[in-house]
């Protein structure tokens, strides 16, 4: 099967500061597949560029182009909201709306024009058994999204997202701000949400990406290193700095 994003000759630019030097990378469709590499090599930019996030950032730019069902998400006449709609995203830092639970979830639809309360009920009771919530919050729907705790608060984006179901996730260092506990739950979250969705996840928790992903690339000052199945990435890495990394020599 055709992937269901293609990144292809991709450069970008903050002015004159390269950061993505001709990528080409594959996201298959229901797979997870991991971006690692040190702080500062491009992670997030090259996550973000799968959504055209990078667009509102002044002296930002992109050439080459990334390819969403073999279309490019960078062709003038592209409906960007319809984009994001498409591929939704997941920030490392959990961002509630100091609103209710219930309001959070059904925020997204609501912007895309449902007002109907029984279609909102089952939009949000939907997506928050998706996202592992609803056992925990379904009776205090009304209680503020920022009342949670933190891995409560991330599953809740996650949440957030799904009511607008998107094709793909992205999500850039989901656990970094979380405990074990929070994080094992979220990985095991993606383990079920894979059956439907594609995701790209930016971590730089090797275990995490070696433990969850099925594709992983490498990411070093800006060159895609090496791109390949999870296993062999970490079984038997092809280029020395691969090795080096994810034995912990640097990074
Ligand atoms: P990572 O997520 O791997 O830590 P980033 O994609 O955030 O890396 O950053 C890659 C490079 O681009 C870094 O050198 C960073 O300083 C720079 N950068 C990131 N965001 C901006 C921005 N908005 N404006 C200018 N430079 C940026
Ligand atoms: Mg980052």
């Amino acid at each position: 099967m055709d992937p269901k994003i293609k990144i292809r000759g991709v450069n970008f630019f903050y002015h004159k500061h390269q950061v993505l030097k001709n990528i080409n990378m594959d996201f298959p469709e229901r797979q997870i597949t991991a971006i690692i590499g040190p702080s500062g090599c491009g992670k997030s930019t090259l996550l973000r560029a799968l959504n055209r996030m990078n667009d509102i950032v002044s002296g930002a730019r992109l050439e080459g182009a990334v390819l969403l069902d073999n279309e490019n998400i960078y062709s003038p006449n592209l409906d960007v909201v319809n984009l994001r709609k498409r591929v939704g995203m997941v920030f490392q830092q959990p961002n509630p709306f100091p609103k209710s639970i219930f309001d959070n979830v059904a925020f997204g639809p609501r912007m895309l024009g449902t007002t109907a309360q029984s279609r909102l009920d089952e939009v949000v009771e939907k997506s928050l058994r998706q996202a592992a919530l609803w056992d925990e919050v379904k009776d205090n729907l009304h209680k503020s999204g920022l009342a949670l705790s933190g891995g409560q608060q991330q599953r809740l984006c996650i949440a957030r997202v799904l009511a607008i179901e998107p094709e793909v996730i992205l999500m850039d260092e989901p656990c970094s701000a979380l405990d074990p506990v929070s994080t094992m739950r979220i990985e095991e979250l993606m383990q079920e949400l894979k059956q439907n969705y594609t995701i790209a996840i930016v971590t730089h928790n090797m275990q995490q990406a070696a433990r969850s992903s099925d594709w992983t690339g490498f990411l070093l000052t800006g060159d895609l290193v090496e791109y390949g199945r999870t296993g062999e990435i970490f079984s038997r890495p092809r280029d020395k700095r691969t090795e080096d990394y994810i034995t912990g020599r640097f990074g």
